[in-house]
């Protein structure tokens, strides 16, 4: 894999002709991995250029034919799922287990929208005259710009690109230049599909400049993007510029609220699990825990107890259950977290540093006593850190949860049917967990509020930012 990382264009895998290339590292070892060329000025343009001629074709092809190819990559990702997340583990560095996981669940989400788009329904409008007919009919919107990152690098790339050529759109993705195999091995597996030249368009480069070009194109309809609330915020404004629409899955900074009534063993070996998953590097990663006061020694015990089992190494050791941070620039950020926490009067109740100095291992850490505008509760931390913090009253912790401008995702742990009708009811969050993790699956819709974005990836809104509506009226 690593030989052949490349761009693809008009339906041909492209490398060298003296491109700008990058070395892709391992992120366990340091060492490098292959070479990653990037897109020149006139591979973008000709990217474009073979996305909008595509376009004029594929927005005509069937339905069953756009679910045929959608379905034939839904079986490809389970044969390769191996291999494939082999690969992510090298280059991403999670847990062979987890990045085997990712493509198998996205297999599924394949599958959804093979069945989703042939539902593609517009509708009739009564008329108020007999001899009018009026109907709505739903459109691809045209050539669509993605941008995706490095944390699930197979997952949020497919995401995109299942949604937008199953609404019958054409697409060039940027994937992450950290972690390329996920979204090579998904443009090799389009194309042996039977994807006609130019639906999907692979390009790499320097992030701030790639998108520039893209999203200025006149011939770009829809941008896309997953990544930081920064960048999010920066595209949409270049895409409002230029009046084109959006779908922005951006961070989070996820409350879980454990109330005291909740089964709390539970509640703290699943929030143990789900916090350290991927070394952190999750939009959904529970980052404030808030425990009610009655429960929280308990919490605390059980939570550090389970957190201190986690054994940290190499993805491609079977008993590993946390990999490096995927790229150096984390260590330096979670040093930062651990500095500022600390001097605000945090306690280290487990882990808090670098493990040796070969590769990007960061130790699942644990604080308390943390300071409420501490940088870790407030910035998204985006690593193994879990900062816990005790509250009286589920008012005050519904209050401190909607505190910040992010509304991703949202956890809680009670067995009262009021206070689970209370958090639902009060939370400001696109996602509600209550004593389970269930977002994130292909046939419910996938978003944040406030900051945190807009629009939904999955569920049966999956389709919407790919689609104008187009009214019609037609008297005889
Ligand atoms: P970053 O903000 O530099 O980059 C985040 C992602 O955006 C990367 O994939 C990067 O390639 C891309 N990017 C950056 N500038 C861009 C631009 N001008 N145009 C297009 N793409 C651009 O930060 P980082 O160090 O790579 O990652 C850390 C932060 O990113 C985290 O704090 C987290 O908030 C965020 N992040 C979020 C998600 C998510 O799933 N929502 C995924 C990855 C990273």
């Amino acid at each position: 894999m690593y030989e052949s990382l490349s761009l693809y264009i008009d339906g041909e895998f492209i490398q060298g002709g003296g491109r700008t290339e990058q070395d892709v590292f391992d992120p366990a070892t340091g060492s490098s991995l292959g070479r990653l060329p990037h897109a020149t000025r006139a591979d973008l343009d000709r990217a474009l250029a073979a996305a909008q001629r595509a376009f004029e074709t594929w927005k005509h092809v069937s339905p069953m034919e756009k679910s045929r190819i959608l379905r034939k990559v839904a079986e490809l990702s389970r044969e390769r799922a191996q291999e494939i997340g082999r690969n992510i583990t090298l280059d991403q560095g999670k847990p062979l287990a987890e990045a085997v996981g990712e493509v198998l669940r996205c297999a599924d989400h394949c599958d959804w929208h093979a069945e989703e788009c042939r539902r593609i329904y517009g509708r009739v409008i009564p008329a108020r005259m007999p001899n009018v007919r009026q109907m709505v009919l739903r459109e691809p919107v045209g050539v669509c710009a993605a941008f995706t990152p490095w944390n699930f690098p197979f997952n949020q790339a497919i995401r995109k690109i299942a949604a937008a050529v199953g609404a019958g759109c054409t697409i060039v993705i940027k994937g992450p230049e950290d972690t390329p195999s996920a979204v090579v091995a998904i443009a090799r597996m389009f194309h042996e599909a039977g994807l006609p030249p130019g639906v999907l368009n692979l390009v790499w480069g320097v992030p701030p400049e790639v998108s520039k070009h893209l999203i200025e194109s006149p011939i770009v309809r829809k941008v896309s993007f997953t990544g930081s609330v920064p960048v999010g915020k920066m595209l949409a404004a270049m895409a409002g510029a230029h009046m084109k629409r959006i779908t922005m899955e951006l961070g989070g900074h996820s409350p879980a609220i454990v109330c005291d009534d909740a089964d709390i063993d539970r509640a703290a070996d699943m929030l143990s699990t789900l916090k350290f998953t991927n070394a952190g590097q999750v939009c959904v990663s529970p980052n404030r825990i808030y425990v009610q006061e009655k429960a929280y020694d308990r919490f605390m015990a059980r939570f550090i107890e389970a957190t201190r089992k986690i054994k940290v190494g190499s993805g491609l050791e079977a008993d590993t259950k946390m990999g490096p941070l995927a790229h150096e620039r984390r260590l330096p950020a979670m040093a930062e977290f651990i500095e500022d926490a600390t001097a605000r009067g945090a306690r280290i109740e487990t882990g808090g540093a670098r493990i040796g100095e070969r590769g990007n291992f960061w130790a699942p850490t644990i604080l308390s006593n943390v300071a409420v505008d501490s940088k870790v509760m407030t910035l998204e931390p985006f690593g193994p850190i879990a900062p816990v913090v005790p509250f009286k009253s589920l008012d005050e912790a519904i209050t401190r949860a909607n505190s910040l401008p992010y509304g991703l995702a949202s956890y809680a742990f009670t067995h009262s049917t009021r206070n689970a009708l209370q958090i639902q009811n009060g939370i400001e969050s696109g996602m509600v967990n209550i004593n389970h993790f269930g977002h994130g699956l292909p046939e419910s819709p996938f978003g944040g509020v406030k900051d945190s974005g807009i629009g939904s990836e999955g569920g049966s809104e999956t389709f919407d930012g790919y689609l104008v509506t187009k009214f019609i009226s037609q008297m005889d």
